[in-house]
């Protein structure tokens, strides 16, 4: 899922403290997941944002509303009748859903209320990592299912660096997994460890984010 997390309130009111009436918009998809924009968190927003307002002595008026999905279009036209009354949105989705409802209102400011920070999981209550960085042509089958574009900070493709010690990386206090001690572990557990006896070759960068903004398109989804 896309990880994301809340803007402190002082950036959000900042952004927000020419408007009379918002419209918080969440989004029922990853942020609900991950506690940052779902129903619940609109709430918690607006009630901040009403009683931040409120106690500087200029009263902000705040809607809620909670999109399926704000990576989608169709899910955004119910945004249609509420935006109508408001002088700007905040919307608590990943930073597409802001990008999309911006597209859709073209007189209407938008803003993030959401910092997106990867692509990933949770691990424990309240505690989510980095497992994917898109690439677009992923590799993790050649290293046991787990990612080194993602998860070894000097995205090594041969092995790790000299710096993994005991199983942690170099990078981050030694706190995080060194994912190629992990890739050894799981290559040997998988009766694979030949895989790593040749260079493995070379990452295909051209579909990674560095060419531009990409487009995926399923034909067969558009007949
Ligand atoms: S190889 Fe690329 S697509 Fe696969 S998990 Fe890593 S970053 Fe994501
Ligand atoms: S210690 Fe491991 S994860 Fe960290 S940079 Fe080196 S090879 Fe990558």
């Amino acid at each position: 899922m896309v990880v994301a997390e809340s803007k402190p309130i002082g950036e959000i009111l900042e952004m927000i403290k020419d408007c009379k009436k918002v419209l918080v918009a969440g989004c029922k998809g990853c942020v609900t997941v991950c506690n940052s924009g779902g129903e619940k968190e609109v709430g918690i927003l607006a009630s901040e944002l009403r009683i931040a307002r409120k106690t500087s002595g200029n009263d902000l008026e705040v809607l809620e509303y909670t999109c399926e999905r704000q990576c989608d279009p169709e899910y955004i036209e119910p945004l249609d009748d509420l935006v109508k009354e408001v002088d700007a949105v905040v919307s608590i989705a990943c930073s597409v859903g802001p990008q999309y409802i911006a597209a859709r209102y073209p007189y209407l400011p938008v803003y993030p209320g959401l910092n997106t920070v990867f692509i990933g999981g949770s691990v424990e209550h309240g505690v989510f990592k980095e497992y994917c960085q898109a690439c677009g042509s992923c590799i993790i089958g050649d290293f046991g299912g787990l990612c080194p574009v993602a998860r070894c900070a000097k995205q090594l493709m041969n092995g790790p660096c000299g710096g993994s010690s005991g199983g942690k990386c170099e990078v981050g206090r030694g706190e995080i997994d060194c994912v190629w001690h992990l890739i050894y572990e799981r290559l040997k557990n998988l009766g694979q460890l030949h895989k790593l006896e040749e260079p493995w070759g070379y990452k295909n960068w051209a579909t990674s984010r560095e060419a531009g903004p990409r487009t995926m398109i399923r034909e067969e989804l558009r007949k």
